[in-house]
């Protein structure tokens, strides 16, 4: 039997999942657009993924850094992980890599929604804007 988790209560499966943040790639949207959902290009949609997050230290072409979420690094790394992505994950390591900013090609870390271990967005005051 395969698992499949499903959040049947108030939130939806927002309240069980992993928080991981995953915008999908330019492609993914150039896709949708040629089967008609005009508007919806990555161009299109990138602004509003950049105002929707503060991603510290992000590329400013294509991470926000004053809006509600905060999107973070895993705190946890294993020691196994640390050693692959060491040996044969160069744009990673030079701090290149970010599967967040239109195209997947490489490997690295999953990024999440939560703020020291907390899932949630800034505090209002924080991010409110003049
Ligand atoms: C274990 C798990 C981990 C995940 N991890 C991630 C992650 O890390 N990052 C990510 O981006 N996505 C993740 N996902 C996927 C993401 O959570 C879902 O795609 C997203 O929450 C779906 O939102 P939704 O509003 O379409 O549906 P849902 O959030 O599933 O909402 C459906 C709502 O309808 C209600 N409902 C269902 N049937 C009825 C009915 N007959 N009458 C009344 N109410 C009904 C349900 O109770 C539920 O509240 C994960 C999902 C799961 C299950």
């Amino acid at each position: 039997m395969i698992p499949c988790p499903r959040g049947r209560v108030i939130g939806g499966s927002s309240s069980i999942n992993g928080h991981l943040y995953v915008r999908g790639q330019a492609l993914d949207y150039a896709d949708w657009v040629e089967l008609g959902a005009k508007g919806w290009g990555w161009d299109d949609v990138l602004p509003f993924f950049k105002r929707g997050e503060t991603r510290i230290g992000g590329d400013p072409a294509t991470r926000g850094a004053d809006g509600p979420l905060i999107v973070a690094d895993p705190r946890m790394r294993h020691p196994l992980c640390e050693a692959f992505l060491q040996n044969h994950a160069s744009a990673w390591r030079a701090g290149q890599f970010d599967y967040n900013s239109g195209s997947q090609d490489g490997c690295g870390y999953y990024q999440y929604l939560m703020s020291a271990g907390v899932a949630g967005a800034l505090p209002t005051p924080i991010c409110a804007r003049p």
